[in-house]
């Protein structure tokens, strides 16, 4: 795990100096932001957001999956949070393969049958951002009160910009 190694000798000059051990739990901008795990994109950096902030949740997409859901209740029930920010971005892989091929390269590698298996890719991106406003819009679990942005974050430019607003 050489990898692993440089990670633990930048944590320790991370640790020297850091000094922010005692915030509190709930996040201090009282928002949640769902965004894709592709590692060209630094949200806290892109949208000026201090440690404590705001609560990070990314997955393949930046989709609202219903693990994404799970975690925006806990966010909202039991930390305060009143604003969900769904952040998609350009050039996202999710564009580049369709479920089957995903699906066929498993059968390949690992011999186990996905076929079936919704991996939440997508073709138009915009769309993809007003599909997952509209699927918290109308989960039961996400009241009316909480405000939802839909936003697409630019990795060629480092830019976001408003889509919808819910
Ligand atoms: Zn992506």
């Amino acid at each position: 795990m050489a990898t692993f190694d440089e990670m633990l000798d930048a944590n320790k000059n991370y640790a020297e100096s850091f000094d922010q051990g005692d915030l509190p739990i709930p996040p201090a901008r009282r928002v949640a932001i769902v965004t894709c795990m592709d590692a060209r994109i630094h949200p806290e950096d892109a949208l000026g957001i201090e440690l404590g902030g705001a609560h990070m949740i990314r997955n393949a997409g930046g989709r609202v999956s219903d693990d994404a859901i799970r975690s925006l209740v806990i966010s909202q029930r039991l930390l305060g949070t009143n604003e969900v920010v769904v952040m998609h971005h350009t050039d996202c892989g999710m564009m580049s393969f369709e479920n089957g091929d995903l699906a066929a390269k498993i059968q390949e590698d690992l011999g186990v049958d996905a076929s079936g298996h919704d991996f939440l890719t997508f073709t138009d991106l915009e769309q993809s951002v007003r599909d997952d406003v509209g699927a918290l819009e109308s989960s039961e679990l996400i009241p009316d009160d909480v405000a939802i942005v839909g936003a697409i974050y630019e990795v060629e430019s480092g830019k976001v910009r408003e889509i919808v607003r819910a």
